[in-house]
């Protein structure tokens, strides 16, 4: 059986960005005849919020998007909420451990930051610092610090075919580096709660930002390291706005709820996203059921997708 999912953060209202995701998220379920699971991914614990988690229902009801496991439906795989998961991931991150796999890392986030990261130190390929501790470099910093835990990786070539981006290659050591499963407050790390849920709900199909895609070949290699089987990947173009940034949760307009409340109906916002990213040729409105049946996948580019040329549509 195909299954999908949408794995939204509740750490503010829908935007479009989000809409998009969840669209095409949920056309390829409904396309394949598959099932779509709603998942909040609410580990990032200080930003998240129930109100958002109950605003993303309630948006994704009104839109039409509608799911067939996760909150306020429920399913075999239940909880559908990640901070109900944290067993999952602790079992998980026993099992690392017991195979050799961990190593705790005492660097501060100055450090990372100097490591040459970009924006923060989660996203860099970490140097492998606390990896080469000797044991007793690691007691005496474990008397100062709380670690957080890092998986260390093979250098092992992991290749995927992404549905929208193609073939790609990734040298899992020298692109992605030794990332962390748990973080020293204690709270676990986006990639080892996605690779758990992912494999454990079953999920076939990953429809998600092309943000992500850079992630991916750790989640693959974390996901057959526990015995899994990876899913096949679909990683999105990305709504910008005229600067060319990621559209956040700052820009005002462009929530579900401001569109609600703008008189704009579920059906023009999806046709406009559909039209805007390749996916049908014209615009006008159009049920869910036709943009089932006339979205063709072949159409998307893998190119940014401007905010402007959505709302020229819709
Ligand atoms: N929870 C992540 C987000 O909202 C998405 C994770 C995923 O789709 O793998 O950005």
């Amino acid at each position: 059986m195909m299954r999908g999912r949408f794995a939204p953060s509740p750490t503010g209202y829908m935007h479009l960005g989000n809409v998009w995701t969840a669209f095409l998220a949920w056309l390829l379920v409904r396309q394949m005849g598959g099932q779509l699971v709603l998942r909040i991914e609410d580990i990032d614990e200080a930003r998240s919020h129930a109100e958002y988690k109950r605003a993303i229902c309630r948006d994704l009801r009104w839109l039409g998007l509608t799911w067939d496991e996760g909150p306020e439906v429920g399913g075999a795989y239940a909880p559908y909420t990640q901070q109900e998961r944290y067993a999952h991931y602790q079992d998980a991150v026993e099992r690392l451990a017991g195979k050799g796999l961990l190593y705790p890392c005492f660097c501060t986030r100055a450090r990372l930051m100097g490591v040459g990261a970009p924006h923060a130190g989660e996203t860099a390929v970490y140097d492998g610092h606390c990896y080469r501790m000797h044991e007793k470099e690691r007691a005496a910093a474990s008397a100062v610090r709380t670690p957080s835990w890092r998986v260390h990786v093979p250098a092992e070539k992991i290749a995927f075919a992404d549905m929208v981006c193609g073939t790609q290659e990734v040298d899992l050591a020298r692109a992605v580096g030794d990332f962390r499963v748990r973080r020293a407050d204690g709270l676990y790390a986006y990639p080892l709660a996605v690779s758990v849920d992912d494999m454990e709900m079953g999920i076939t199909h990953v429809v998600r930002g092309r943000d992500l895609l850079a992630q991916t070949p750790a989640q693959i290699w974390l996901i057959q390291t526990l015995g899994g089987t990876p899913p096949a990947y679909a990683h999105i173009p990305m709504l910008v706005d005229a600067d060319g940034n990621r559209l956040s949760k700052r820009q005002k307009g462009l929530t579900v709820r401001e569109l609600r409340a703008a008189g704009k109906k579920p059906e023009a916002i999806l046709s406009a996203l559909a039209v805007a990213g390749g996916l049908i040729p014209e615009r006008g409105g159009r049920s869910l059921e036709e943009l089932v049946r006339s979205c063709d996948w072949y159409g998307l580019r893998p190119t940014d997708i401007s905010i402007s040329s959505i709302l020229s549509h819709l």
